[in-house]
């Protein structure tokens, strides 16, 4: 509410995949936020115009790139985006670069929190932190960077306890079903060699990334 209530003509921008898949930020719930808003402003005596758009990926110009979608975002004051972090960052570049004579707000309707995969109905569990130098071949497939609390590279920590981790009981520890995983597979020895320092470096630095980087072109 905070972020629109100086706003009389709001846009609520839906993304048609990741978030719709989650049920977090797609047409049903661009939808429902939309009139959520609508009641909300409208009990606090705002007057306000709310439209909804959808586009397939907001984290792709491809998608951005709509004559009727960039006309939309010319007319109101604020852009709400329902995509992820990356779709919100990308859609307000992409307005801010094809629309010149003002700068256009784009904020977050949601908070994304990780990447994940889905283990049920409406359920996922993270996976993957991005860390750019993976090492999943070395852990049975089970990433401790992600999945321990510690991102430890040489596990278990002392507070592991019955296959759980200390952060709680109902967390299962990484390094519990790594050491698990690569006695299955008869490859305990792997964990042998002391992990000394992870490469941070190709991680999180917000630059660009190719589809196959350059020292790694044959
Ligand atoms: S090691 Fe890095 S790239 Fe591989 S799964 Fe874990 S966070 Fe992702
Ligand atoms: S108990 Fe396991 S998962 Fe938790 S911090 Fe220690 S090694 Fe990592």
């Amino acid at each position: 509410m905070s972020m629109v209530e100086d706003y009389s003509k709001i846009l609520i921008l839906g993304c048609g995949s990741c978030v719709t898949i989650c049920m977090a930020g797609g047409e049903e719930e661009a939808r429902i936020l939309a009139s959520q808003l609508s009641l909300a402003l409208r009990k606090n005596g705002k007057k306000v115009e709310i439209e909804e758009f959808m586009v397939l990926r907001q984290c792709d110009n491809e998608f951005l790139d709509d004559p009727s979608l960039i006309e939309k975002v010319r007319d109101v004051g604020i852009v709400v985006s329902m995509a992820c972090g990356v779709g919100v960052q990308h859609a307000c570049s992409f307005f801010n670069r094809v629309i010149d004579d003002r700068a256009i707000r784009v904020v977050p309707a949601l908070n994304t929190t990780f990447m994940g995969a889905n283990m049920d109905v409406g359920e996922w569990e993270e996976r993957c932190l991005g860390c750019g130098d993976c090492v999943l071949e070395k852990t049975g497939g089970i990433c401790p960077i992600t999945r321990c609390a510690k991102s430890l590279l040489n596990g278990p920590c002392g507070g592991s306890s019955n296959g759980k981790c200390e952060i709680s009981k109902d967390t299962d520890c990484a390094w519990h079903l790594i050491l698990e995983r690569l006695e299955a597979l008869g490859e305990l020895d792997r964990i042998k060699p002391v992990e000394m320092y992870k490469d941070w470096r190709p991680s999180h630095d917000g630059g660009p990334r190719k589809t196959v980087r350059e020292d790694e072109k044959i």
